[in-house]
């Protein structure tokens, strides 16, 4: 096993890691910083797919009161409103410092100001893009920042475990595979940031990026921490549906296409979302979400199951214009979207909930911070398209902040508790050890595990089916430890990292269930077919997750309404 010292550890190199690593560096150029990560850096994680931009309230008619209202509201009362209150503020700042300081170029108005366009569940055209690309200019120019200033890349290497002290009184560090050899590698660090941007990669159709398999929020729940919100997993309604043979299925067709216009069809091809709701194709993603799943149980779908987008009333030359990557996108896989129509099916595409923090990023145990999709609390029940970067670049700058005041006034290095190392290590090697004639395909487990989630614990819950997705997770995760690897090589194994990847997503699928089942309410992203009503919103409590040797102690904890209470509002004209 290799050891390395660092003074910061980040893990994953999405949004978040790199702006931690950058604000890190600018605040504390003494500290030596190492981004570790399951990929390439700037290639992988879920920021580069950033299709649709960047919420912030910058122009005039606007302002952080609205997108705070907005968020509050989307979120169902749930968020943490500190939480979102600091997302709403920073942004602004962010949005600046992407833009001179970092050097993204987004879309400009012909007078000069940043052009800002339409998402559903907004009361303003508050997102800041470029093109349907957004993720890509802001990875890249992130990117090319954390390569010229000489900060540490331990690239396509993964976090297996967070290591504490013996005392398990603060962080130690990481324990990593480096996936290129598969040696392990103990990473000492004075301050661990956790950013492996969660991603509901356990659903049959989802639109992450393939390296996410919610390690980070596993590694948490194993090292004690606390997670909040883990029933609240949004589906994006326009995923594309193009069959099974293709890993384009799942993808997501961007929020603009509803903000701009776009009609939902049935396999019949009429319009069906004003039966469900006032605000028809722009409400907010939860509730298009249910009304494609209620359609589609009701057997009202196209040849691939689905249903419909159309584009064409708003003019094929426009729609070619505006959303030149998606009109691409859809004709790599033969469908128009400019002038016919396109299938498509909700995809899970985001988890509101993560580890429970602090606004200033850290978390329960002293030295671990937490930013981005492996945090819980901004959004609450809902979260808002386009507040999904926001949320990693405000919180991601805001953690490297941090971690160099807190290296400097508590940072050393503290001895990894040996036991855990070893543990891990064991947890790691089981494939590795079954003997030959127990091992098969993981595919089917992957399949029974993707089956489990759709139709289970997915857009429309109930008791019975809850109950019987938490045992068919607990025999797939029986079945995945009795499972041995058809190659027993280290270098670049797939399976191997597969086998783990699929390890950590059925543990984090026990906290969704477990939390859905404890939530005995519909609100926002979770929908509870035997309680559809959401209660009364002051008395709103959120879930909060812990592991307990085997068990999952879920409680329920009221949310403290910090500066606005359900019923008021911030916004002027409404108060
Ligand atoms: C297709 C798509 C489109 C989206 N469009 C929008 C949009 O228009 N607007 C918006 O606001 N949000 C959007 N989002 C959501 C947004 O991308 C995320 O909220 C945000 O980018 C997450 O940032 P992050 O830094 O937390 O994680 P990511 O950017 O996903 O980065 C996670 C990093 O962790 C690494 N990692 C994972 N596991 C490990 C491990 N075990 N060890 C080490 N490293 C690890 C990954 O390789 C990756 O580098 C979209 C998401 C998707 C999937």
């Amino acid at each position: 096993m290799r050891t390395l010292d660092t003074d910061v550890l980040i893990l994953g190199a999405g949004g978040a890691g790199l702006f931690a690593a950058l604000h890190a560096q600018r605040a504390a150029p003494e500290l030596s910083i190492t981004v570790a990560v399951k990929g390439l850096l700037g290639k992988c994680g879920c920021t580069r797919m950033v299709q649709g931009g960047y919420n912030v309230a910058l122009a005039p008619g606007d302002s952080i009161e609205r997108h705070f209202m907005d968020t509050i509201e989307g979120g169902k009362w749930l968020p943490d409103q500190d939480l979102a209150w600091t997302l709403v503020t920073r942004a602004i700042e962010r949005i600046h410092e992407l833009e001179n300081e970092l050097g993204c170029f987004f879309d400009r108005n012909p007078d000069g100001t940043i052009h800002q366009k339409a998402f559903a569940g907004q009361t303003f055209d508050r997102t800041v893009h470029k093109g349907d690309l957004t993720g890509i200019e802001i990875m890249n120019r992130l990117a090319e920042q954390v390569w010229a200033r000489g900060i540490g890349r331990l690239e396509e290497h993964r976090a297996v475990e967070l290591v504490k002290t013996s005392a398990g009184d603060a962080i130690a560090g990481a324990l990593l595979i480096d996936m290129r050899s598969g040696e392990y590698a103990m990473v000492r660090a004075k301050a661990v940031l956790l950013a492996t941007g969660g991603g509901p990669t356990m659903y049959r159709y989802h639109t992450p990026s393939g390296d996410k398999s919610c390690d980070g929020l596993a590694l948490a729940l194993r090292a004690g921490l606390a997670l909040r919100d883990m029933e609240m997993v949004q589906f994006h309604p326009t995923g594309l549906l193009a069959g099974t043979q293709t890993r384009m299925t799942g993808t997501v067709l961007e929020e603009g296409l509803r903000g701009a216009g776009g009609y939902l069809l049935n396999g019949a091809k009429e319009r069906f979302m004003p039966r469900y709701d006032p605000k028809a194709e722009r409400a907010t993603r939860d509730f298009v979400s249910r009304a494609m799943f209620s359609e589609m149980r009701a057997g009202r779908t196209t040849p691939h199951g689905g249903l419909y987008i159309a584009m064409a009333h708003l003019g094929p030359e426009n729609v070619r214009r505006q959303f030149k990557g998606m009109v691409e996108r859809c004709a790599d896989c033969g469908f128009d979207l400019a002038g016919g129509l396109v299938e498509v099916v909700p995809t899970a595409h985001y988890m509101m909930g993560g580890v429970e923090f602090a606004v200033d990023c850290s978390t329960s145990l002293p030295g671990l911070f937490v930013a981005g999709e492996d945090s819980g609390g901004v959004h609450g029940a809902n979260r808002l398209g386009g507040n999904g970067v926001a949320n990693s670049t405000v919180y991601g700058g805001i953690a490297g902040d941090a971690i160099a005041a807190w290296i400097r006034s508590e940072g050393e290095l503290r001895d990894p508790d040996s036991a855990t190392i070893e543990a891990a290590r064991e947890w790691c090697e089981r494939p590795m050890r079954r003997k030959a004639s127990t091992h098969g395909s993981l595919e089917p487990l992957r399949e029974k595990l993707y089956a489990t989630m759709w139709e289970k614990v997915g857009i429309i819950r109930d008791a019975a089916g809850l109950d019987a997705a938490i045992a068919e997770l607990h025999a797939i995760d029986r079945e995945l430890d009795s499972q041995a690897l058809a190659d027993s090589s280290r270098t670049f194994n797939l399976s191997w990292h597969d086998w783990m990847n699929l390890k950590n997503l059925v543990a984090t699928s026990r906290v969704i269930a477990e939390a859905a089942l404890a939530r005995k309410d519909s609100r926002g992203a979770h929908f509870r077919e035997d309680f559809p009503q959401t209660g009364p919103l002051e008395a709103s409590a959120f879930t909060s997750a812990r592991l307990a040797g085997d068990a999952l102690e879920i409680s329920m904890k009221p949310v403290a309404f910090t500066r606005v209470r359900p019923g008021e509002s911030l916004l002027q004209e409404a108060a």
